[in-house]
C-alpha cells in the first residue's frame, strides 16, 4: 500500500470481478486523467460543454444528440423524466409528481431488474407486462407484442427495454408497437459495452433514448454515463440536470436546446441532485473516443493472453477461457464459497466473479486488473483454490 490509499487507511483492492461500481468501476487510462487535469483548472458554461459532448456522442453512437449524465442509472431517471415532461417547464417544476400526467412505462417482466428504481425516481409508474417464463425456466416463450398493445392506456409514455445479448433481437419488434401507439423507447444498455458496435445498435434499432455507463467498459471517470437519443428528449434530460440558477432575461441557453420551444428557462430539476462536473464530462469525452477508436481484435487478443498466463500459473485446476463480449478465465473449485473467502481475506484482497460461485466455479475478469497486479492475482488464486 502506498499514497492516497494508506495516508486514509483504505485497503486497495484487485478487483477481477468486472467494472463493479461498488469496487469504484474501471481504471482510467492517463490520457483520460490529463484531460480531466486540465478540464479542473478552467471555468466553463457547462451547458456549452454538453452541448461539445452532445456533439461527441453523437459521433459515437448515430443519435440525434446525447448528454453526459452522471451514471446510466441517472440515465434512466432522466429518460424517464424527459418522456413524461418533454419540454414543458411546468412539468418538469413538479417532477415527480406526475399526477394528472401520462406517467406509465411499460416493461416486460423478463427485463426487470433492480436498477427498475432509477425510472420510478422521476415519478414513472411502472407496468409489468407479460410473464417470465423463460427466466423460471418454466417455458419458452418470451415478449410478446400483442401484450405490449393489451397494456397500452391513455396514460402509457414510455417502453423500458434492459438490453442484453439474448433479447435485443425482440428491440425491432418493440419499437415498432411502441411508434405505432407513440410511445417511447427507452433502452439500458449500461452494461452492453463492447462491442463498440453497441454504442449505435440500439438506436438503429429505432430506441429514442440508450443509456450506457461511462465507468464500465468505456473507461470513463466511475461516475459518468451517457444518455443518446431524440435531440428534444436529451434536451429536456439536459435541462432537467443542469443549475438553473440563472436571470432569465439573460440565459443563454444550450445549442441542444430549441429555445422557440422552451421560451423560458426551468427551474432546477429533478436532475439537479445528480449534477456532472466538468471533469467528468470533459473525461467522459476523452474516454469515449478512445473506447470508439480502439482496435477491438487486438485488445481481446492482450486480454486472452493475460488469462492464459493466469491459467498456466494453476496448472492442476480446471480452467476455461470464455471468450463472450469481454474474455473471462473459469476456474473450478471444490469449495466456491470458501476460495472467495480466502480471496477476500488476502493482503490485498481479491475480488472475483460470484455469479457461478455455488457451483464452485470463480470467475476472472480483468477489465478493472492492472496489468502489474496479474502476478500477485495468480499467486492469491493459486492459494484459494
Ligand atoms: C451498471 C448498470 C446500471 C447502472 O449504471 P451506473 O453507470 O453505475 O449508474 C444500470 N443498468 C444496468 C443493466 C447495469 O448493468
Amino acid at each position: 500500500m502506498s499514497g492516497i490509499h494508506a495516508r486514509l487507511g483504505v485497503k486497495r483492492r484487485i478487483n477481477a470481478a468486472g467494472t463493479l461500481t461498488r469496487l469504484g468501476g474501471s481504471l482510467m487510462d492517463e490520457t483520460v486523467l490529463d484531460a480531466m487535469r486540465e478540464a479542473a483548472r478552467g471555468s466553463v458554461d457547462i451547458g456549452e460543454l454538453q452541448s461539445a459532448a452532445s456533439r461527441a456522442i453523437a459521433a459515437a453512437t448515430g443519435a440525434e444528440a446525447g448528454l453526459v449524465t452522471s451514471g446510466a442509472a441517472a440515465g434512466l431517471t432522466l429518460a424517464a423524466a424527459a418522456c413524461i415532461a418533454g419540454l414543458d417547464v411546468a412539468r418538469m417544476a413538479r417532477l415527480p409528481d406526475t399526477r394528472g400526467l401520462r406517467n406509465e412505462i411499460l416493461m416486460p417482466r423478463t427485463h426487470r431488474n433492480a436498477y427498475d428504481h432509477a425510472l420510478r425516481a422521476a415519478g414513472a409508474v411502472l407496468v409489468d407486462i407479460g410473464h417470465n417464463d423463460r427466466g423460471t425456466g418454466a417455458g419458452i416463450r418470451g415478449l410478446e407484442t400483442w401484450e405490449i398493445e393489451a397494456a397500452i392506456t391513455p396514460a402509457t409514455v414510455a417502453f423500458a427495454f434492459a438490453a442484453n445479448p439474448e433479447n435485443a433481437g425482440d428491440l425491432p419488434a418493440v419499437v415498432a408497437v411502441c411508434r405505432k401507439h407513440g410511445l417511447k423507447v427507452i433502452v439500458d444498455a449500461a452494461a452492453q459495452l463492447p462491442p463498440a458496435s453497441n454504442l449505435s445498435a440500439f438506436v438503429t434499432a429505432g430506441a429514442d433514448l440508450v443509456v450506457f455507463s461511462g465507468g464500465k467498459a468505456i473507461g470513463g471517470p466511475q461516475a459518468s454515463g451517457i444518455l443518446a437519443g431524440e435531440r428534444d428528449l436529451v434536451a429536456s434530460a439536459l435541462l432537467q440536470q443542469l443549475d438553473m440558477d440563472v436571470a432569465p432575461a439573460r440565459w443563454a441557453a444550450p445549442d441542444l436546446v430549441d429555445r422557440a420551444k422552451v421560451p423560458v428557462p426551468p427551474h432546477h430539476g429533478i436532475g439537479r441532485g445528480f449534477k456532472v462536473g466538468k471533469e467528468e464530462i470533459v473525461g467522459l469525452i476523452v474516454a469515449l473516443e478512445r473506447f470508439v477508436a480502439r482496435d477491438e481484435a487486438a485488445a481481446t487478443a492482450v486480454l486472452r493472453k493475460r488469462l492464459e498466463t493466469i491459467a498456466a500459473a494453476l496448472p492442476d485446476r480446471k480452467t476455461r477461457i470464455v471468450p463472450g463480449r469481454v474474455a473471462t478465465l473459469e476456474i473450478e473449485t471444490t469449495d466456491g464459497p470458501r476460495a472467495v473467502a480466502a480471496l477476500l481475506a488476502g493482503d490485498p484482497p481479491v475480488h472475483v466473479g460470484e455469479r457461478d460461485v455455488a457451483r464452485g466455479m470463480l470467475v476472472v475478469d480483468l477489465q478493472a486488473v492492472r496489468a502489474e497486479d496479474d502476478a500477485a492475482l495468480a499467486a492469491a488464486l493459486a492459494m484459494a483454490t
